[in-house]
């Protein structure tokens, strides 16, 4: 018997997040890191699951953990709020410090997931497209920001999906010039030397967000870390479900976090890697016109320009590389080194063959 239940207008037409479908050989297409953890790290992980208290339920402050974290990047443990991926912390955000039909600016292109939770929480978001250089128009935002009554404002920096950064100094003149609360994403900054963690003490209204997920290496045991002030450190702490990160990513992430110099030389390489694929990209740019542009980067990946984004995009399935598509850009995460290769042979290929066609 049924009694006509409806789901709310705001559910209603929402459909389950769809991943990639297909198995591929070479992921290129969600930034994560090409490296996995080695085996003497992952026998430490072993180890760490075998001594998890299971019938105990986690520190929900997850102490250990957020103390690695504020080691491996001198920061105050005070300042650390841990979640279970960034992800659950940009819904925290979204869904506790706003309210109900307050304004969230983003930019456009930017992370998909902030105006994902800007619905859900019925914000009502605002969008600021960015120009061609797809930088973030700073004087305009704050102007924007101060005229418009926005509650608040999130981006990510370096930017996903264009692979561009902010610098420092424009990021503290945002941030100091506007009263609204500030979401900084630093999900790549690992990879640039323009964090603004250093100065997060500084600002009241600013909560900066880091994630395991991409420099780290450890996106499958979904961890991410919110540093703010404080006041908004607590509010964040009382915000969130108590056990929202379990025991076995806390043992886990606070053993990564310590081993800092095996932390630094992987991300060495990937910044050395990810500059390799931008010059090879150039090359490829330079004898196929149709790559129209191959934007500078300071994360793990390219953003390139093309006419033929969708077509380069569907043609490396049939290579078994996977890669993502955004209109006309696509996105490639930086492969290693084995995988380098297979991604350049399969790109000539596929320009030479749309060439003779054209
Ligand atoms: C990948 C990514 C994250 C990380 O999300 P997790 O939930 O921590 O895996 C956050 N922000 C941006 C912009 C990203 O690209």
């Amino acid at each position: 018997m049924s009694c006509g239940y409806e789901l709310c207008g705001k559910i209603k037409n929402l459909t389950p997040y769809a991943p990639m479908e297909g198995e591929y050989r070479i992921r290129l297409d969600a930034n994560e890191s090409c490296f996995a953890p080695d085996e003497a790290l992952r026998a430490e992980f072993a180890d760490c699951a075998a001594k998890a208290a299971y019938n105990r339920y986690p520190d929900p402050y997850a102490v250990e953990l957020c103390r690695a974290f504020a080691e491996y990047y001198g920061l105050p443990e005070s300042s650390v709020t841990a979640g279970n991926g960034s992800d659950e912390l940009i819904s925290i955000i979204c869904g506790t410090l706003l309210q109900k039909g307050e304004k969230l600016l983003t930019f456009a292109p930017d992370f998909s997931m902030y105006r994902f939770y800007a619905e859900l929480y019925e914000l009502e978001p605002v969008v600021l497209e960015k120009d061609a250089s797809l930088t973030i128009p700073v004087d305009k935002a704050i102007a924007f920001i101060n005229e418009n009554n926005i509650a608040a404002v999130i981006f990510s920096n370096p930017c996903n999906p264009t692979s561009i950064g902010l610098s420092r100094d424009d990021v503290r003149r945002l941030v100091s010039s506007v009263r609204a609360l500030v979401v900084l994403d630093e999900a790549y900054m690992d990879f640039w030397d323009q964090s603004f963690l250093p100065e997060v003490q500084q600002h009241d209204n600013l909560i900066i967000l880091k994630t395991c997920s991409k420099a780290i290496g450890m996106a499958a045991v979904r961890l991410g870390f919110a540093v703010a002030k404080p006041t908004l450190t607590i509010a964040l702490r009382a915000a969130k479900s108590p056990y929202n990160v379990n025991s076995i990513s806390q043992a886990i992430g606070a053993c990564a976090l310590s081993k800092k110099a095996y932390l630094d030389a992987r991300r060495d390489e990937l910044v050395r890697l990810t500059g390799i694929l931008y010059e090879r990209m150039c090359g490829l740019a330079e004898k196929f016109p149709v790559l129209e542009k191959v934007y500078p980067t300071c994360t793990n990946f390219v953003f390139v320009k093309t006419a033929a984004a969708r077509e380069i995009y569907s043609r490396l399935f049939d290579y078994s590389i996977a890669v993502r598509n955004f209109g006309e850009y696509l996105r490639i995460s930086v492969p290693a080194p084995d995988q380098m290769e297979e991604l350049f042979a399969a790109l000539a290929d596929i320009l030479v063959e749309m060439e003779g066609k054209a």
